[in-house]
């Protein structure tokens, strides 16, 4: 098994769309970066890459490179993902916490999760998705995600049978 946690933050801008977790949600302001912004696909992004102990996005995905400029960022989800195939592993589930005054993710959480499991290949309830908002930090003008993964070797053709070991009590048969 491996573990992963990824960290970000981007601060609101006027003027753009909010993207988080490969949604648009409606409010008044955007997440500036070079990239779309979104604060939860590049913390689970680093999580991937950080848990194969890969180079991290900001060295994959230089933001001077003008191929990334307003890139969605799923396409660095997808190399993350890529290359963690590649390492032979795969994800068993995948936390997170977004920290920020608005607007508020509740409502949001449901469909976050399901574009979620379609990028990352695993079902909805494999993936957190939690908010607070900032008390006491004095970073209302920003969005922060953390997240963490859990990588399993993937199952190879030699995965083992279910027969049990003779002697091993039995615990009785349900139905
Ligand atoms: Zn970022």
């Amino acid at each position: 098994m491996r573990i992963g946690y990824g960290w970000d933050s981007h601060e609101f801008k006027s003027g753009i769309p909010l993207r988080i977790g490969g949604i648009e949600i409606e409010h008044p302001r955007g997440l500036g970066g070079h990239s779309d912004g979104d604060v939860l696909l590049h913390a689970i992004t680093d999580a991937l890459l950080g848990a194969i102990a890969a180079p991290d996005i900001g060295t994959l995905f230089s933001p001077g490179d003008a191929r990334w400029k307003g890139a969605d960022s799923s396409l660095f989800l997808e190399e993350a993902m890529r290359r963690m195939k590649a390492a032979g592993y795969a994800i068993t589930n995948v936390d997170s916490t977004l920290i920020l005054a608005q607007p508020k993710i509740g409502p949001h959480a449901a469909a976050i999760r399901e574009k979620l499991a379609g990028l990352l290949g695993i079902p909805a309830n494999c993936i957190g998705v939690k908010a607070k908002t900032p008390e006491g930090m004095g970073t209302d003008n920003a969005a922060i995600a953390h997240a963490a993964v859990l990588l399993e070797k993937s199952k190879t053709s030699s995965a083992k049978s279910s027969t049990s070991k003779p002697g091993h009590s039995q615990s009785k048969t349900r139905h």
